[in-house]
């Protein structure tokens, strides 16, 4: 079964290629497929987050095993993110895709600089004014804090609240059970997002800015292949080709949607049932990851400020490299799982180290693609993450 996924999922994968390279734009008829997999998959994320993140912190029973766990997930979290972003500096420097490009900004409108509501404000907003409200919006970060205090609460109560407790188990089985039927759909969905991608991005959009994309591949194939193999391998005890096969599609849906937060239904399943770690840190590990946890995007922040410095004809200092580095991997806790986050995120950075943010108009043509590329690095740091974390519980108890 497990293995007729993958199968259905490299078929899959190959018609879209091959369907949009063929009949080009008009493969934008099969969108409303990946549409309604979109759908479908969107549908299950606010209960999904709510339910799976409650049992989460009450599965760890006491809240001072909860605060460890806590700690080790955000320690791993900030340390694969700067690592990320780093890389992406050296990717920019090594391939220098910004200078000798032919690309005219002429004609297209440089951006206006996003207001941001300043650290205080964002902070202040983790905190929902109503979790009913954040519930319907899907708010992931309010609906952590909402789940976290739940999760909380109910381990401080004790006794009273195992009915809460039920009932928060009962549901996330259920919410898994609707993953597994959604699940069906994935072919179809991976085809009908992705051939019409291909269709629309002829030769035309993709050349110019080659090197770039190339560059982001290579960055994205070492985090993954290299570093998250190492680390999979030393701290999570596992050997990475499984760890590789049982994400896959995981992967693949994250490379098709540009959203971590839609993946998570998949991804918390793959983890759970392909790679064997447990509920308890699954479902801690994961939730926190898509909203929290974005390497491909830390990676990404840090090539296209380098390739947008190269192509203004700068070149970025020591300190504003260590700028972008911590304003990189800031950002990525403060951005949502969704697609085209990215392109904010490297706005701020830019603006933070004084390059010219007309260069978000150099990428943003083709962001959709270093989206693919980055969101499929963000969940693979997710699972990767809660491999680790799972084996050093494992030594503890
Ligand atoms: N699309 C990415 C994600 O969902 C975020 C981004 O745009 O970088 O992980």
């Amino acid at each position: 079964m497990k293995k007729s996924l993958i199968w259905q999922l490299i078929i899959a994968f190959i018609l879209a290629i091959v369907t949009g390279l063929i009949f080009g734009d008009k493969m934008q008829v099969v969108q409303p497929l990946g549409d309604l997999f979109l759908r479908l998959i969107q549908f299950i994320i606010a209960p999904l987050v709510l339910a799976t993140l409650v049992v989460g912190v009450t599965s760890t029973n006491n809240v001072k095993k909860l605060g460890r766990l806590g700690g080790k997930t955000v320690v791993f979290y900030l340390f694969t993110s700067m690592l990320a972003i780093t890389l992406g500096l050296v990717a920019g420097k090594v391939f220098s895709p910004g200078s000798g490009i032919d690309v005219s900004l002429e004609g297209q409108e440089a951006p206006e600089p996003n207001e941001t509501e300043g650290v205080v404000q964002t902070i202040l907003n983790i905190i929902p004014e109503n979790p009913f409200e954040a519930l319907t919006s899907g708010n992931m970060l309010q609906i952590i804090f909402f789940a976290l205090f739940i999760g909380i609460a109910i381990t401080l109560v004790g006794e009273k609240a195992k009915p809460v407790q039920q009932f928060f188990d009962g549901f996330a089985e259920v919410m898994y059970k609707i993953t597994s039927m959604v699940m069906v759909t994935v072919p179809i969905g991976v085809f009908g997002l992705l051939a019409p991608v291909v269709g629309e991005y002829g030769a035309e959009v993709l050349l110019p800015l080659l090197k770039l994309i190339l560059a982001m591949m290579a960055a994205c194939i070492l985090q993954i292949f290299v570093v998250y193999a190492l680390l999979v391998k030393q701290f999570g005890k596992m050997s990475p080709v499984r760890f590789f096969k049982g994400i896959f599609p995981a992967f693949t849906v994250a490379f098709s949607t540009s959203s971590s937060s839609g993946t998570l239904p998949v991804t918390l399943k793959n983890t759970q049932e392909n790679l064997g770690v447990s509920k308890e840190t699954s479902t801690f590990v994961l939730p926190l990851g898509a909203t929290i946890n974005m390497d491909g995007t830390a990676l990404y922040v840090g090539l296209c400020s380098m390739f947008i410095a190269q192509y203004f004809g700068a070149d970025l200092s020591l300190s504003q490299m260590t700028t972008v580095v911590l304003i990189g991997t800031l950002a990525s806790i403060g951005t949502a799982g969704v697609p085209g986050a990215g392109l904010i995120m490297l706005t701020m950075a830019l603006s933070a180290v004084n390059l010219p943010l007309a260069g978000i108009a150099l990428v943003g043509g083709i962001d959709r693609i270093l989206d693919m590329m980055r969101t499929s690095v963000n969940v693979t740091g997710d699972a990767v993450a809660s491999v680790v974390v799972d084996a050093s519980e494992n030594n503890k108890t």
